[in-house]
Parts: C-alpha cells; sequence; structure tokens
C-alpha cells in the first residue's frame, strides 16, 4: 500500500495526509481526542489513529464535502458537521444533486475522486496502488448538527466552531486554544472554489466571515489547511484572501485565470490567493 504521511505538528497535534489529496488532523487533549476531518476514506485510517492515541474519538468535520466525510465509516462514532452542510450527508438532498447529477453514490464518488487526484498529486503510484486505498469501511456513516460557537471540551485543550460560510453554507473552521493553531479545511488553502452555487456562498458571504476570522488572528499563531501544505502555514494568507474577494466584489479583479491542473473556471490569483467563482454570485 501507499505510504501515508503522519507528521506532529505540536504538542498533541498530528497532521495525516489522505495520500497527498486532503488533509486531516488528529487533537488529543486529557480525555478525548479529535479527528478533524475524515478523509475520502482510504487505506487504514484507524490504525494510524490507534498509533497515536486509544482515548475517545470526537470527529469534527470542517464542512460537508466529500474528501473530508469520507472516512466517517471507518468509525462508530457520529460525526459533527455544520447544520447547514447536513444535506450534503442526505445522498438525495437538492445540494448532492447539484454537485452530483445523478444522485451521489459514495463508492463510485470515492473511486472518481482518487482516480481523478491522485495521478496529479502521486505520479508515481500505480493502478495497483491506488486501488488498494480503497477498503471497505466497517459502519454506516452517522452525523450530528453542530453551530458556530459551540466548543468541544477534550481535557486541558478546547476546541471552538467558528463558522465561515463560503466553500459551502456549513464551512466551519476550528480553533484549539491549547496549540493555538487555526484549522480550515477549504476556507483557506493554495485555492479556494466558491463557484458551485447553490451550494456555495457569495463571494461577499465569504469575505464578511474572513473579516470575522481576522478580527480573532490574537487568538491563533498559524494555520493548518484541509489540503496542499503539511506544515502549519502562515496565518497572513487569511489577509490575502480578505483582499481577493475584495477586489472582486469591488470589480477591481483582472487577469482571469481560466484552469489548473485541477481546477476550471474564472480564477482570480492575488498575492498567495487563488479564488475560483462565478461572476453572477458576487453579492448576495
Ligand atoms: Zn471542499
Ligand atoms: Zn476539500
Amino acid at each position: 500500500m501507499l505510504k501515508r504521511e503522519v507528521r506532529n505538528l505540536a504538542d498533541g497535534v498530528w497532521i495525516i495526509s489522505d495520500y497527498l489529496l486532503d488533509n486531516m488532523y488528529l487533537v488529543v487533549g486529557e480525555e478525548k481526542a479529535a479527528l478533524i476531518d475524515a478523509g475520502a476514506g482510504l487505506g487504514n485510517l484507524p490504525e494510524v489513529i490507534a498509533s497515536i492515541t486509544d482515548k475517545p474519538l470526537v470527529i469534527l468535520l470542517t464542512h460537508g464535502h466529500f474528501d473530508h466525510i469520507g472516512g466517517v465509516g471507518f468509525f462508530d462514532v457520529p460525526a459533527y458537521i455544520h447544520e447547514e452542510d447536513m444535506p450534503f450527508t442526505q445522498y438525495d438532498s437538492e445540494i448532492s444533486l447539484s454537485i452530483y447529477s445523478e444522485g451521489f453514490d459514495p463508492a463510485k464518488a470515492r473511486e472518481d475522486y482518487v482516480f481523478s487526484r491522485a495521478p496529479v498529486r502521486n505520479p508515481d503510484a500505480t493502478k495497483e496502488q491506488l486501488k488498494a486505498l480503497l477498503v471497505d469501511l466497517p459502519y454506516k456513516p452517522s452525523f450530528v448538527g453542530m453551530k458556530g460557537g459551540q466548543k468541544f471540551d477534550l481535557g486541558g485543550r478546547t476546541i471552538e466552531v467558528i463558522h465561515t460560510p463560503g466553500h459551502s453554507r456549513g464551512s466551519c473552521c476550528f480553533l484549539d486554544d491549547k496549540s493555538r493553531l487555526l484549522f480550515t479545511g477549504d476556507t483557506c488553502n493554495d485555492s479556494l472554489l466558491l463557484n458551485f452555487p447553490p451550494s456555495t456562498t457569495s463571494v461577499m458571504t465569504y469575505h464578511n466571515g474572513m473579516k470575522k476570522l481576522w478580527s480573532r488572528k490574537n487568538e491563533y499563531d498559524a494555520l493548518c489547511l484541509g489540503h496542499d501544505s503539511l506544515e502549519i502555514f502562515d496565518k497572513t494568507i487569511i489577509n490575502d484572501y480578505i483582499e481577493a474577494t475584495k477586489l472582486i466584489i469591488e470589480g477591481k479583479a483582472s487577469q482571469f485565470i481560466s484552469s489548473t491542473a485541477l481546477h476550471k473556471g474564472t480564477g482570480f490569483r492575488h498575492k498567495r490567493a487563488l479564488v475560483w467563482f462565478d461572476p453572477e454570485h458576487i453579492r448576495d
């Protein structure tokens, strides 16, 4: 099987790379451990977690996209997800059908995801190695709704939910008060996707959420991203996204990008931010 990158980032904080496709994080308190995002459901995730901690697990999801919730079925505990992203977990909901027109089939979504993304991220992996990642999940995934402002006490450290709608209506960041790390999911990455209406919000709604996040910048030192970087990331990228979306809202953005290896549409790069957006959905 392909080797998975697992690194200790801070006291009690590990990154578990989902074979470079997406990132999960394990935050271990004195009584419980939080798994922040569950990945696409690949390889033997429970074994990796067991090698780090045997504390009871709380699963916290940054948002409802398949590449972050696909591994919930590895565990027999329900996963917390913002209530506005709950429709992603219902495979025949309007939102799921807006993304997967023929209805959402988790096994097919996982296979499509691995075979479309993995060759870009793991150019040396063989087809057999990728196929071997598509293991059976032992449990039926179950989900519980959460709200912005909710706190999870892990014993000696508390994780707070900060609602940052944009990439999805229920996208959230998680703030760990002990490590002072902010886990951003897809709210803030190498690139930001706001171009899947109706499941994404207007550029304006995202912009306002990021300003709220930046107003709390003294409570965190660095970011842990949902994709791409395996290291803790400079928090000032949040400001790049605030500036980029302000330029889009004011009609001052130009030199749009139409495609990269992974994305197509209308993209705008500003400093380290790359925003893919829907020109018809800038304001509410
Ligand atoms: Zn996403
Ligand atoms: Zn993602």
